[in-house]
């Protein structure tokens, strides 16, 4: 199942993607379902109606984040070693989290706004896991259990206020728009193998990251158990688990960093691709 939002931000309603790439508003069908939203109950609810005889939409709507805003977005840095030397870091011994702020959550098709003053924004397409249950200390082995799904996140960064302005990566890994999420959540059931998939970002239609998640340090169930060892998480909070080599502070050279009026796509194989373009902000 294809879980989307679809509506104006802040405003966005349940839909489901049918099989020919259709929306189907769960607007009535949810009356009829009980349990909080996201958890594995509320799933196998959805997961019994026939998305060809929901409404499909006519008219066009902008689609939001696949989830409402969650309690905890928590992102995993340095999680592919490509990527780990492409910065001059370390392979990190355990995994190195940080949160993002919530207002940077966005939807997969929203602007990137380059913060005023920016001269170092940079793009990180990456592989996400949606929380289905409370998880607080939980084991590797029962982590699947916990998990609802997958999307993707672009992990939209500013170098200089991340790297130059002293402490840790808040500062450059918050700002507004700065987490694009979606377009779908895939349930766990039509994703067999996460680490095992093609993941991308183009920047005006040059490849600038082209990985795959088998190249993770750190898999989904390891960083899930791990992130409940410190952080309790709800259903429908989010883990971004890394981005392969390729991003802009990378690049030889020189470093590249998005400029407004560009335009970004990226994907991670049976997700859907996010498009989004730059602008000032
Ligand atoms: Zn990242």
């Amino acid at each position: 199942m294809k879980l989307l939002r679809y509506g104006d931000e802040g405003q966005e309603k349940w839909g489901v993607l049918d099989a020919e790439g259709g929306i189907r508003t769960l607007d009535d069908a949810l009356q009829h379902v009980t349990g909080d939203v996201l958890t594995e109950g509320w799933l196998a609810q959805l997961q019994k109606l026939d998305p060809a005889k929901l409404p499909l939409l006519k008219a066009a709507h902008r689609i939001g984040p696949p989830i409402p805003r969650p309690l905890n977005f928590v992102c995993v840095g340095l999680n592919y070693a490509d990527h780990a030397a492409e910065t001059g870091g370390k392979i990190p011994k355990e995994p190195i989290l940080f949160l993002k702020s919530l207002s940077a959550f966005c939807g997969p098709y929203d602007d990137i706004i380059i913060p005023p003053g920016s001269r170092k924004t940079d793009w990180e397409v990456e592989l996400a896991v949606v929380m289905s249950a409370k998880a607080s200390h939980i084991s590797e082995a029962d982590a699947l259990d916990y998990i609802a799904g997958y999307t993707i996140v672009n992990d939209v960064s500013e170098r200089e206020y991340q790297i130059e302005r002293s402490g840790r990566w808040t500062k450059g890994k918050s700002a507004d728009h700065f987490g694009p999420v979606g377009p779908w959540l895939v349930t766990k059931d039509e994703v067999p193998d996460p680490q095992n998939l093609r993941l991308f970002c183009e920047v005006d239609g040059k490849m600038m990251q082209d990985g795959t998640t088998a190249n993770m340090i750190f898999g989904v169930q390891m960083l899930v158990a791990y992130v409940s060892q410190f952080i309790t998480l709800y259903p429908g909070d989010i883990i971004a688990t890394g981005t392969p080599a390729g991003v802009g502070m990378g690049r030889k050279p020189e470093p590249i960093y998005l400029r407004p009026g560009q335009n970004l796509r990226l994907g991670v194989e049976g997700m859907g691709e996010q498009r989004a373009k730059t602008v000032g902000g």
